[in-house]
């Protein structure tokens, strides 16, 4: 019921078989396995992050093969920490090195098989949606501002108006982020924490040393059961990103000069 890990050449990566066996087929990588070397070793799938691009692209192709969706048709859209949901229909397909592009979005959605919807993370909690009735999945970046931002409930409701998928049947697996033991934030994301959440949203944050904390993926939790998932159907990873330099790369930690996971999802 919870994420696992799974190994192909050298590249590590975590899966949820049970989704696998209802028809979806779901990752994060790891940083294991890859070509880049220096702040972005070994398997950084971000490009813009000051890595060789064609190392990024190797990389890219060795996690698509290593995940097995190597044929599949990929898309990504640019994440700018809103709470835009797009929905692949008829843009152009790309590769895992050069993704269909889907404009600005930190939400995707699709029915489509054999589409893959990627994204890139590092500390920003990956949400992943799977509706097994309605074969239909959905992928989401959410950083402070997408989750105070509610891009978790927009997900929701867009899978239910484009796809008519009940909310009731909706699984959610909440990816390895940045947690509430090291993510601490300042005075303007504690008051839209309070002022979004009222007094709820008090339970999402860490008070020590007088410095305050965000539990990104707890207040996730809270807005996707808030807008009708199941808590038994959401899944949450125990890892934080930047507590495990040797599995992750932490914006936050390595202070902005790091790689980028990858999460994506898939119909197979
Ligand atoms: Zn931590």
């Amino acid at each position: 019921m919870d994420w696992v890990w799974e190994e192909k050449d050298g590249c590590r990566f975590l899966t949820i078989p049970r989704w696998w066996t209802q028809g979806a087929r779901v990752f994060f990588s790891s940083r294991a396995g890859g070509a880049s070397t220096g702040p972005w070793a070994e398997l950084n799938l971000g490009l813009h992050v000051g890595d060789e691009p064609g190392q990024v692209a190797q990389n890219r192709d060795k996690l698509a093969r290593a995940v097995g969706l190597a044929d599949y048709a990929w898309y990504a859209a640019r994440q700018v920490h809103g709470n835009d949901v797009v929905v692949v229909d008829a843009q152009a397909a790309g590769t895992p090195s050069q993704p269909g592009a889907l404009g600005d979005a930190d939400g995707i959605a699709t029915r489509r098989r054999g589409a893959v919807l990627m994204g890139f993370f590092a500390d920003c909690a990956p949400l992943f949606f799977f509706a097994p009735r309605r074969q239909v999945v959905a992928l989401a970046h959410a950083g402070w501002r997408g989750t105070v931002g509610k891009v978790a409930q927009e997900a929701v409701y867009r899978l239910e108006q484009e796809f008519d998928c009940r909310r009731g049947d909706l699984q959610v697996a909440i990816g390895p982020c940045i947690g509430v033991c090291c993510y601490q934030v300042g005075a303007e994301v504690i008051e839209l924490v309070r002022e979004r959440f009222g007094s709820a949203g008090e339970a999402f944050l860490g008070h020590r040393n007088n410095a305050l904390y965000l539990d990104l993926a707890g207040l996730n939790r809270f807005i996707l059961v808030a807008a009708g998932v199941p808590a038994q159907s959401i899944i949450t990873s125990r890892y934080c990103t930047s507590c495990h330099p040797e599995l992750f790369f932490s914006h936050r930690r390595e202070a902005g000069k790091t790689g980028r996971m990858a999460g994506g999802i898939a119909l197979r």
